[in-house]
């Protein structure tokens, strides 16, 4: 059985305990591989080799950081298919999604990063008569990344990629769930060219190395995208030792649906936001909101069509859904839809687990499903669910819309359809979200503020307000 290892200090190395727990695969149920179990120890070990790194790293010239980073995504792009089939293993999802969006995404983070460092500016405030402020923006030093399993190199990256244009030294864990193309991602380094320290990859579970991570003296920021509960726990332990913090946390999107919109790029672009990677997107819409004159037309295009999407093994290339991440989160994702039936939903297409054929009878697919007939304020309205399941409800005014989309704790994204100009602005205007597509959904410019309101964040992440997030500010004043 494959173990996969630490990548400390340049190197792979295994976890100072010796320990490794299982990896499965979501696709047939089996374990595949072995995860290292690392400790306090490894982050011990990960910090003194980043501390070491820091002085050549931050102070090398832009243009060579740059260069470096620039190599490393091309070392993914160059193992393209690699990474496609152990993102797709490793996770369930199609492997057409990880071929379109997961892999090239991260090869994309690197690069947008490693140029944006280029052009990235500090202020000048200039006081007549008086004299001058100027801001100059240091790396802090060591820092940690932590993020989860639904889209693991492409959110593992998003982090990485600015915390390391950005001059400092990482601490780096991904999901335990999803390990995999981190574990490349080593090789990739090293191949770039990156100084040995510079990038350290841990592995094992959040309760036992995510939490060193956290408590480090000396890791100066956590950079952490997971479920609100973890960001809470995250912000209780960090908070008190002032670490820097950007929280990415859960998400009950609502995608509100006017009468007068383009139906048929709504009803695709609804299927996709619907269930794209199973669900387990924290953009999801999984909250549908249609004016009361469209619900019925929507109601049944919408089902016909999504019964009708293949739920199939990754590699199928018909397969328009994959396999949920794991066992336990197929049963949560189960235990909701029976909630929502205990509290008067109608289920309409889906309810149900899978089983495909041998090799995949064990492997954790549910079939995608919608419910209607739900209030606002029930349970599966308000708690995210974080799979292939949706809710639809109808409207009569854009203030009741407004009002049952903002109803929960969270605020990630949100999307609106319409033609109407003014109603656009105004709704998304009035959305408490941190994001807001309007006719469209998951369209990302990575120059862009990312992040959510209430319980889903604190922090924004994205173009400068990354570069920002991973450097210190300092005003120097001269006197004229
Ligand atoms: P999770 O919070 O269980 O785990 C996320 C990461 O945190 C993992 O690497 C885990 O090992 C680590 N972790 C867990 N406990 C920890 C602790 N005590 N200390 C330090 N690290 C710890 O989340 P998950 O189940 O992997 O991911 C799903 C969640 O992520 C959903 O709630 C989803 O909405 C959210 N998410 C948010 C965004 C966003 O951008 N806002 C993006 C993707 C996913």
């Amino acid at each position: 059985m494959e173990k996969l290892q630490n990548f400390v200090n340049g190197v792979y190395c295994p976890p100072v305990s010796a320990k490794y727990f299982d990896n499965f695969e979501p696709a047939t149920g089996e374990v595949y591989s072995l995860i290292p179990d690392s400790d306090t120890q490894d982050v011990d070990a990960a910090v003194d080799a980043a501390e070491k790194a820091f002085p050549i790293w931050s102070g090398m010239s832009l243009e060579e950081r740059s260069k470096i980073l620039v190599r490393l995504s091309e070392g993914i792009e160059n193992r393209m298919d690699e990474f496609v089939e152990a993102e797709s293993r490793d996770n369930g999802k199609p492997m057409s999604l990880a071929a379109h969006v997961d892999i090239p995404r991260a090869v994309s983070n690197f690069h947008f990063f490693a140029t944006a460092i280029l052009h990235f500016a500090s202020e000048s405030h200039y006081m007549e008569g008086v004299g001058v402020n100027y801001t100059t923006r240091k790396p802090i030093g060591v820092v940690g990344c932590i993020s989860p399993w639904n889209l693991p190199l492409y959110l593992f990256s998003w982090k990485i990629a600015p915390a390391l244009a950005a001059g400092n030294c990482v601490i780096a864990k991904p999901s335990e769930v999803t390990p995999y193309t981190a574990y490349l991602l080593g090789k990739v380094a090293q191949e770039a060219g990156l100084p040995p320290g510079v990038l350290n990859i841990l592995h094992g579970t959040g309760a036992q190395v995510g939490d060193a991570i956290v408590k480090h003296p000396k890791i100066k920021a956590i950079s952490f995208t997971g479920g609100t509960k973890t960001g809470e726990y995250i912000a209780r332990t960090a908070g008190p030792m002032f670490k820097k913090l950007s929280l990415e946390l859960g998400g009950k999107n609502a995608n509100i649906i006017f009468a007068d919109c383009d139906f048929e790029d709504m009803l695709n672009t609804t299927i996709r936001s619907s269930f794209a990677n199973q669900g387990q997107i924290c953009l999801c819409g999984s909250r549908i909101f249609i004016e009361r004159p469209l619900y019925e037309k929507f109601k049944q295009a919408f089902v016909e069509k999504v019964s009708r999407s293949k739920v199939s093994f990754p590699m199928d290339p018909a397969a328009k859904l994959g396999a949920v991440v794991s066992k336990s989160h197929m049963e949560k994702v189960l235990s909701y839809i029976e909630l929502a039936k205990e509290e008067g939903g109608a289920v309409l297409t889906g309810g149900h687990r899978v089983y495909l054929e041998a090799p995949y009878e064990n492997g954790y697919y549910i079939a995608p499903t919608i419910i209607e007939g739900l209030a606002y304020t029930c349970r599966t309205n308000q708690e995210e669910i974080f799979g292939p399941v949706v809710t639809i409800t109808p409207f009569d005014t854009e203030e009741e819309a407004l009002m049952m989309a903002n109803s929960t704790e969270y605020g990630l994204a949100g999307t609106v359809w319409t033609s109407n100009l003014k109603r656009a602005h105004r709704v998304a205007d009035n959305l408490h979200a941190g994001i807001v597509w309007v006719n469209a959904w998951l369209v990302r410019d990575l120059r862009t503020p990312f992040g959510g309101v209430k319980s889903s964040g604190v922090g924004r992440e994205g173009g400068w307000e990354a570069l920002r997030f991973f450097t210190e500010a300092k005003n120097i004043f001269i006197k004229s």
